[in-house]
């Protein structure tokens, strides 16, 4: 095993890219800011996916697919979205290669220039809306629930793995409704859901918020978002949820026929989440020796590991584990017998807390005599025996596992009621910010002008107006000006 990660708290932006790169869940590949996610990352990712994809569908959401390429001319059908988007756009402009005159290399070939380039798509409302054109006609259409899951390219300067990247994976709900009214419930709805999936399934509380108009998506209305705090005080939009108005339905002439026989604009809303959930789930819970999973997300929830001299010791020990292995299989437990005799259990035990699984349970040649078995807790790195004869493992196991989870969700809670503090004065503001960082409860008057003013001065933005902020007259930290409530600042990723 190599030398320990470093610690948090000497470098913990270091200490990120490590454990990415040890806990085998992500590497850098040779296009900069793109990531080749690894089996055991990507295993994380589809099981986030899966609770995701089964939400949607509860929620009354069908999957469906659309193409990768938009042509550029789209993009420019709805203003504000395409200068939000235009700075960061891969652009494709020839379908051919050639070879070089010297016969060395390749080169493009100048004859395959396409009449219109292409952009790749970095999210998808333009193609969805040219496409929504001929499915919606009538009131009867409505509404068009759909998601796709796919990759998309936003070409960002400054990446880091799994928290931003050039290309990622991510899911975008694109909704089309009859009302306005119902489009804003949906937008809502998928914030909520979004909100429960994260603090039930990654153990992450969040904030539930709407932005200010400078951190609004390009083409929305209204941006509803979920604000996560990491360990080193800065906080991550986790997922986005957007009211597009009509927006989109004008950009591309989407009508639909009412039932009083008008002929009116349909309302949308997108959402999404992408593989930057990996990034909040690894920095929110993770510690110094590795990876802190939450079992619901854990690929392998339980680890055995046997520990023993010799092969016939090694054969009464499997034949317990797999008795214990198919009660905890019956339960829905995942369950991995590591029994390699190529690596010793010490090295076993580092590379499992390094890789976040919940529970350990080691098995020696002393735990047969006495039927016990050792368990250890990745999240709070304790130890206790358990006597097989007084519990039933699976249900015991089961708790524990159920335990863990809460108690990863109440340790970020706390941690987060940490991390918010008011400030009331300018002055107040900026020593929090350099000293403890973390989410700063402040007033501000509503303009851009002053967030504007506040970010280029301190690097901290608006994450959100949370959406059960209380009204509360105040003065603005900068402009002194009225406000009547508070908001959400933080340095962020
Ligand atoms: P947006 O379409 O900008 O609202 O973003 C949708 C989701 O993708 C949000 O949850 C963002 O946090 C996430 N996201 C945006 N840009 C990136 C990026 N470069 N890498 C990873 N995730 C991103």
């Amino acid at each position: 095993m190599s030398k320990g990660l470093p610690k948090r708290s000497e470098d913990y932006s270091l200490w990120y890219n490590e454990l990415v790169k040890r806990a085998d869940l992500a590497e850098n590949s040779p296009v900069r800011g793109c990531m080749v996610i690894k089996p055991y990352g990507y295993s994380i990712w589809e099981k986030m996916q899966a609770q995701l994809d089964k939400m949607f569908k509860e929620t009354g959401h069908s999957n469906a697919y659309f193409p990768l390429f938009i042509p550029k001319s789209y993009l420019s059908k709805e203003a504000s979205h395409v200068e939000g988007f235009a700075k960061e756009c891969a652009v494709v402009t020839h379908y051919r290669l050639k070879n070089s005159e010297d016969g060395k290399s390749v080169v493009v070939d100048p004859e395959a220039k396409l009449e219109e380039e292409l952009i790749v798509r970095p999210t998808s409302e333009t193609v969805i809306w040219s496409t929504y054109k001929n499915w919606i006609q009538s009131y009867r259409d409505l509404p068009l629930l759909v998601n796709q899951w796919a990759n998309v390219v936003r070409w960002e300067m400054r990446t880091r793995l799994f928290l931003r990247t050039a290309e990622f994976l991510w899911q975008e709900g694109h909704t089309a409704h009859a009302t306005k009214a119902e489009a804003m419930e949906e937008t809502v709805k998928m914030m909520q859901v979004y909100a429960e999936f994260a603090e039930k399934y990654m153990a992450l509380p969040v904030v539930r918020g709407v932005k200010s108009e400078n951190e609004r998506f390009a083409g929305a209305e209204d941006t509803y978002c979920i604000e996560a705090m990491m360990q080193d005080g800065k906080a991550l939009q986790a997922g986005t949820s957007h009211f597009l108005g009509q927006n989109f339905a004008k950009a591309f002439d989407v009508k639909f026929a009412t039932k009083e026989g008008g002929l009116e604009y349909v309302w949308g809303t997108s959402w999404g989440v992408s593989t930057r959930l990996m990034g909040a789930l690894i920095m929110a819970h993770s510690d110094d020796n590795g990876l802190v999973l939450p079992p619901k997300l854990a690929p392998i929830q339980v680890v055995i590991i046997p520990i023993h001299k010799g092969d016939v010791e090694l054969d009464r020990i499997s034949e317990k584990a797999h008795e214990i292995m198919g009660k905890l299989r019956e339960k829905g437990i995942s369950v991995h017998f590591d029994h390699r005799d190529t690596h010793k259990p010490g090295w076993k035990f580092a590379e499992y807390e390094l890789k976040g699984v919940p529970l350990r349970i080691a098995m020696g040649p002393r735990d047969l005599e006495n039927n016990t078995v050792e368990l250890a807790r990745r999240d709070t790195l304790t130890k206790e025996s358990v006597a097989l004869g007084e519990v039933d493992i699976a249900t015991y196991i089961a708790d524990l596992l159920d335990e863990i989870q809460t108690s990863i969700y109440n340790k970020a809670l706390n941690f987060r009621e940490e991390m918010t503090t008011e400030a009331n004065t300018w002055e107040e503001f900026q020593e929090l910010l350099e000293t403890k960082g973390g989410f700063i409860s402040a007033h501000w008057d509503g303009t851009s002008e002053t967030e504007e003013k506040i970010k280029e001065l301190s690097k901290a933005t608006i994450r959100c107006i949370p959406i059960d902020q209380k009204a509360e007259d105040g003065k603005c930290i900068l402009s002194g000006n009225p406000s009547n409530g508070r908001v959400l600042f933080a340095r962020a990723y």
